[in-house]
């Protein structure tokens, strides 16, 4: 089975995820915001009380080295909301900084709020993008009816995802879930799931996987 991994806004956290992911080879898709970066690093938000901080455009391609990047929108707005000019900036001008950001191609995109409607869809492709991810369904996932609906299991906190994780692997060729590294908010928590990654990596019927190379 392979299994796909997206982290999602592009955090100062994903530095200690990426840690543990090259220590284990594990392969993973970052869906990122190129708007939203400054020359330096910048204060995001508040997620349970501690400070998400932006990594700074500068250092993204050695961040991510390596990794697929995925086009998460220019600033992350409920696309469903917007037309003509706006829409396309948000999505075309996006992939086409973060290709020129990362020096390659980017085929898929992260519907931001997993909101969309219509002419979201319509222009998603028509910017070029292969696939799209939108809100899990729990259920088989592969291949999708439209790739542009590209829908994960669970999110990595699903209090059944270790349930799924196993009854995907007896019943599927994919197993794929989403997050935030931000949402890993104890050591506790960073501790159990490098564990995680660890057993995942060492099993044989398992193999870690970039979503292009599923549509490509
Ligand atoms: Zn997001």
């Amino acid at each position: 089975m392979k299994v796909i991994q997206c982290w999602d806004d592009g955090p100062v956290n994903d530095l200690r995820l990426i840690d543990i992911l090259r220590r284990y080879q594990a392969r993973a898709t970052f869906c990122l915001n190129p708007g939203l970066y400054q020359d330096e690093r910048s204060f995001g938000w508040l997620h349970d009380g501690q400070e998400v901080w932006r990594l700074s455009i500068h250092e993204l391609p050695e961040v991510y080295e390596g990794f697929e990047i995925c086009n998460h929108s220019m600033t992350h707005p409920d696309l469903t909301g917007l037309t003509g000019e706006r829409l396309d900036w948000e999505i075309r001008a996006s992939r086409e900084l973060l290709e020129k950001i990362f020096q390659k191609p980017v085929l898929g995109f992260c519907y931001p709020f997993n909101a969309y409607d219509h002419s979201t869809l319509h222009a998603v492709r028509s910017a070029g993008h292969l696939w799209a991810r939108c809100g899990q369904n729990g259920k088989h996932i592969f291949p999708p009816d439209d790739p542009l609906r590209f829908s994960p299991h669970c999110h990595f906190l699903d209090p059944e995802f270790r349930l799924k994780y196993e009854h995907a692997k007896k019943k599927e060729k994919i197993f794929f879930f989403w997050g935030h590294s931000y949402e890993l908010t104890s050591e506790d928590m960073w501790v159990k799931f490098e564990g995680w990654i660890k057993e995942a990596g060492s099993d044989e019927t398992v193999e870690w996987s970039f979503i292009d190379d599923l549509f490509g």
